[in-house]
């Protein structure tokens, strides 16, 4: 005879044998569900549910009675059923975490290479500003003369910084704006072969300058230079002239020279001025 009882807990369905309802006093295990209860009270009409003969071999898989055999069966598909499951499941944790941790990893060395990166451009950034800072105060350093005449009220700034680094600040030397004028030569009445010279220096510039020095060249009748020479500041302005003060702007300064032109005739003769 064909037994067919009802899970309460799942709804599902499943043959019993005789055998199986008299043993624990009827009491099964759902193979589905794992549910216990009492396989006679929940027995079905057969013809009610209809249930066929090819029906009757599926649910008898899914049928477990509970017997000492299918009981440790159970408990041991439980004990597995749950390593295996929190395995899996711990597995999966893993997976998450370990994509979550390469994630980080590979986050972590993007970071590592970005702030390596703005690390080097902020090296290069200070080198190049080092480098800028260099070059302006070289170029301050070579351009502080005429960096007084442009901007006179730097100067003391200037010269208190140029006397730590042991270097002065030289009044200017703008050769272009000295220019030597109204010259006159002589020659000496009493001295034979002395000659006298007198001029006229000009300082154009708007700011005070460096005394040049005065080159003067004989020449003879083929205009042919014959003897030359420069006469320093000290040599050619009066004495207790303050040389270090400088040629004031605007300033003209009469200039007189004397050269002795031994046993060269001296037909003519060229000033100039220079640094
Ligand atoms: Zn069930």
């Amino acid at each position: 005879m064909t037994n067919v009882t009802n899970c309460p807990n799942c709804q599902t369905q499943f043959v019993v044998t005789d055998e199986q309802l008299n043993q624990h006093n009827g009491k099964v295990r759902c193979g589905h569900c794992l549910h216990v209860f009492d396989a006679t009270k929940e027995l079905v009409d057969v013809n009610e549910t209809e249930v066929n003969a090819s029906d009757d071999t599926d649910l008898a898989n899914d049928f477990a009675s509970v017997n000492d055999e299918n009981e440790a069966q159970v408990s041991h598909i439980e004990d597995h059923e749950n390593p295996q499951v929190s395995d899996e499941a711990s597995e999966i944790v893993n997976k998450a975490l370990l994509k979550h941790s390469q994630a980080n990893y590979f986050e972590t060395i993007d970071q590592k290479a970005e702030r390596k990166g703005r690390l080097y451009k902020w090296l290069i950034s200070i080198f190049a500003i080092l480098l800028l800072i260099a070059a302006v105060a070289q170029s301050i350093y070579f351009w502080r003369s005429d960096i007084t005449i442009y901007y006179p009220k730097l100067k003391p700034l200037l010269t208190q910084v140029c006397e730590k680094f042991s270097c002065s600040i030289s009044l200017p030397k703008k050769i272009e704006f000295i220019i030597i004028d109204d010259s006159d030569m002589q020659e000496d009445a009493e001295h034979e072969g002395l000659i006298h010279f007198s001029s006229t220096l000009i300082n154009q510039a708007g700011f005070i300058q460096t005394y040049p020095n005065i080159e003067l060249t004989l020449t003879d009748i083929e205009d042919k230079p014959k003897l030359r020479r420069i006469f320093t500041p000290a040599e050619y302005l009066l004495e207790h002239t303050d040389v270090v003060s400088g040629l004031p702007a605007g300033a003209e300064i009469k200039v007189k020279l004397a050269l002795t032109a031994q046993d060269e005739p001296v037909a003519g003769y060229r000033i100039s001025v220079s640094y």
